[in-house]
């Protein structure tokens, strides 16, 4: 680097690339404790969670299902409800102008905690110092932030598919949408747009989706899915996809084809590393294109770090803020040993009905200990929501244990209110939980919940 742009180098104690769920918590904790930090946001604050994630997935996510237990829900109650139009255009304007207040949120709180915002793309110059635009920071420590991006369809026709993110952009609901993809992005969306009106087929490659997830989920969820009408096309491998007319065809390996309006790919996510000149660094990135950390989230440069989905550890908000939050304590507050441990990460899918999950499956934990040493419990039932109601919609759960003190090492669930049932449990199960601990535990009657203390 010549002289004079040395000259011209910011010098900060800690730079964050990333202004999102991983990197602003950093930046802000880090703040918090009197570093003199510097975040970089190429984009808007709130990154894929905010943008084009958790936030308007969920809001979508709602709507859908207010809108559902309106139309299908309150009859049994002697209420007739009538829904005279859902108007998806001023559904997505109210979801974005939320998204513009929360903006103004997330800067208030870096402001709060004497974060500088730099809006530009970083990009590293060598170990100790980035470029944006043409200015050039340098810090002692640096956080890579920079999350990832949905993996395209790489098929004939491939590039007449939408993602999540154009998923977010839409204005309109299109009346006919094909999904493809096995994973929790595929799930929701097909929920979603079901639930707010159009006709939706899911496509999945293999004999269930979800497959990493215990089976009693995957296997409720199709059957859900199906009750309620929605295409639900296991073994489908879509081949090529052909526009006809304001259509588009798509046609998989079998031989099978979907026309729809609109064709939806979630089949998973690619990190953001391409243009941060990390070769011009000591950072490596694993055999899948992820950068490479240790415990602490240490890369192979020993004053860089990375958090978040860029490192390809679980793809979940919580999971980089807290990663990011503990990476702060560690550089700033003297916590030197503090890292995060990724085992026992309870996640929910926000299907129609939402399921609930941590721990091991039935069949990883039969990998990994042997069917001798577990025992399962499950109950199945419906809910009171729907006791009077004509449909009545299964909730099913399961506990994992392990060894004669029963030890729960996985607890399942799939059925309305489950998602806000899993933290509590969480904590339980994170502190060591044995079924005799749930037995102990009295219940709260009339719930859903309670069935997991209650079970035989
Ligand atoms: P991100 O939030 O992606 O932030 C990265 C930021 O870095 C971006 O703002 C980007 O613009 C910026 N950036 C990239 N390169 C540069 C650069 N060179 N210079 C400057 N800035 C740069 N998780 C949940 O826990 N619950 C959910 O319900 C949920 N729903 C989801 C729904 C969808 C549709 C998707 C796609 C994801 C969902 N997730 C959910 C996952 C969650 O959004 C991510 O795990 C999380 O956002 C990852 O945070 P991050 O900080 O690693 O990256
Ligand atoms: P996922 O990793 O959940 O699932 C992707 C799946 O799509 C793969 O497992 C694979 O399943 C299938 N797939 C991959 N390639 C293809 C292909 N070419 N054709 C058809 N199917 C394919 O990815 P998502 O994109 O759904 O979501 C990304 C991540 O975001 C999630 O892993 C999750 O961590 C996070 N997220 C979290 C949410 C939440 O917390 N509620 C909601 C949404 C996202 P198979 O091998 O079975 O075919």
């Amino acid at each position: 680097m010549r002289s004079e742009e040395m000259s011209q180098v910011k010098s900060y104690d800690y730079i964050v690339i990333g202004g999102g769920s991983g990197g602003i918590a950093s930046a802000n904790r880090a703040g918090m404790h009197g570093a003199k930090v510097l975040l970089v946001e190429g984009n808007e604050l709130g990154g894929t969670c905010v943008n084009v994630g958790c936030v308007p997935k969920k809001v979508m996510w709602q709507a859908s299902d207010l809108l559902e237990s309106v139309r299908r829900d309150t009859s049994g109650y002697g209420i007739y409800a009538h829904v005279d139009k859902v108007d998806f255009t001023e559904l997505v304007d109210n979801r974005e102008a939320y998204i513009t207040y929360l903006h103004s949120a997330y800067q208030k709180g870096l402001d709060g905690n004497n974060v500088t915002v730099c809006r530009g793309y970083a990009q590293f110059v060598d170990n100790h110092t980035i470029s944006v635009d043409n200015q050039l920071f340098e810090a002692k420590h640096i956080l890579i932030a920079t999350g990832g991006r949905p993996k395209p369809l790489a098929i004939p026709g491939g590039e007449y598919v939408i993602d999540s993110d154009g998923f977010f952009a839409l204005r309109e609901l299109p009346k006919a949408v094909l999904v493809l993809g096995g994973g929790y992005i595929a799930a929701e969306l097909s929920g979603v747009i079901h639930g707010l009106g159009s006709q939706v087929t899911w496509a999945y490659r293999k004999g269930l989706p979800l497959r990493t997830f215990d089976q009693m989920l995957s296997t409720n969820l199709v059957e859900l899915y199906q009750e309620m009408g929605i295409g639900m096309w296991q073994d489908a491998v879509a081949k090529k996809i052909e526009k006809v007319g304001s259509t588009y065809q798509t046609t998989f390996e079998d031989g099978r084809t979907v026309v729809s309006e609109c064709v939806i790919f979630a089949g998973g996510r690619q990190p953001n590393t391409g243009n941060l000149g990390l070769e011009k660094t000591d950072v490596t990135l694993d055999d899948q294109g992820f950068i490479q950390v240790d415990k602490f989230q240490t890369t192979t440069s020993e004053n860089i770090y990375a958090v978040g989905d860029v490192t390809g550890a679980v793809e979940l908000t919580p999971v980089a803020i807290a990663a990011g939050r503990r990476l702060s304590e560690r550089l700033f507050n003297q916590q030197t040993e503090l890292f995060l441990d990724y085992h026992l990460i309870p996640t929910v899918v926000f299907t129609h009905p939402p399921i609930a999950t941590i721990g091991l499956s039935e069949q990883q934990a039969k990998e990994q200990y042997g069917e001798e040493e577990l025992t399962i419990y499950r109950s199945r039932f419906t809910p009171m929501y729907f006791a009077l109601n004509e449909y009545r919609q299964k909730c099913e759960m399961k506990l994992i244990c392990l060894g004669k003190e029963e030890k729960i090492i996985g607890l399942h669930a799939i059925g309305r209110g489950v998602d806000e049932m899993l933290q509590g449990f969480a904590v339980a199960i994170k502190m060591g939980a044995t079924k005799a601990d749930f037995d102990n535990t009295v219940a709260i009657h009339p719930t859903g919940a309670e069935e997991f203390v209650t079970m035989r």
